[in-house]
């Protein structure tokens, strides 16, 4: 399938464009992890055969389903993920077509390679941690001044995307996240 690989790649390549455009530390860092091709970056038409199990655990379907309706495979994990950072791989969802939520979930994904999140997610707090930190790396890229109010809306959409509690030491006003200038 060139046609949509091509397109992938452009779609890719405008998101770069933007990350170098908001020239910030997080977009920096975002940039170099993906030129240095410290992650692969895959689209979910063309899943690693590693990764298989993983995304059908997601859209809670069958192994089997990868090799039986592979198109169809691929249409729920895009319609279920925007993103995805799975060991040493980033997914982007070919769904996304605005260079903005490109360049954002490249951000929030590069952010979980970085921490190597997907080795953290045993309980709802850890994903709590790690999401919420991804999300503020989102606004700090695009260099938004996080306010108050911001770190509420960013702790309060984790908690509804991911169906985690707010933990306690973020009650009543969420703190900035630890760690999130990694490099
Ligand atoms: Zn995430």
């Amino acid at each position: 399938m060139p046609k949509l690989r091509n397109t992938f790649a452009r779609s890719i390549a405008r998101a770069k464009k933007l990350l170098a455009k908001w020239n910030t530390a997080i977009t920096k860092t975002t940039l170099a992890v993906l030129n240095n091709k410290e992650v692969e970056l895959r689209s979910y038409n063309n899943p690693h055969p590693k990764d298989i199990s993983e995304l059908a655990r997601i859209i809670k379907a069958d192994q089997a389903m990868h090799f039986r309706a592979p198109l169809q495979f691929s249409k729920r994990i895009s319609e279920e993920c925007d993103g995805l950072y799975f060991q040493g791989r980033v997914y982007i969802s070919e769904r996304l077509t605005s260079p903005k939520d490109v360049a954002t979930t490249l951000i929030h994904e590069v952010n979980h390679y970085l921490n190597q999140s997907d080795e953290h997610l045993e309980t709802k707090k850890q994903v709590f941690k790690e999401e919420y930190r991804a999300a503020v790396a989102e606004y700090l890229g695009q260099n938004r001044p996080m306010t108050r109010n911001l770190y509420k809306i960013c702790a309060q959409r984790v908690c509804e995307d991911y169906d985690v509690p707010l933990p306690e030491e973020h009650k009543p006003n969420p703190k900035p996240p630890k760690g999130i200038f990694y490099r």
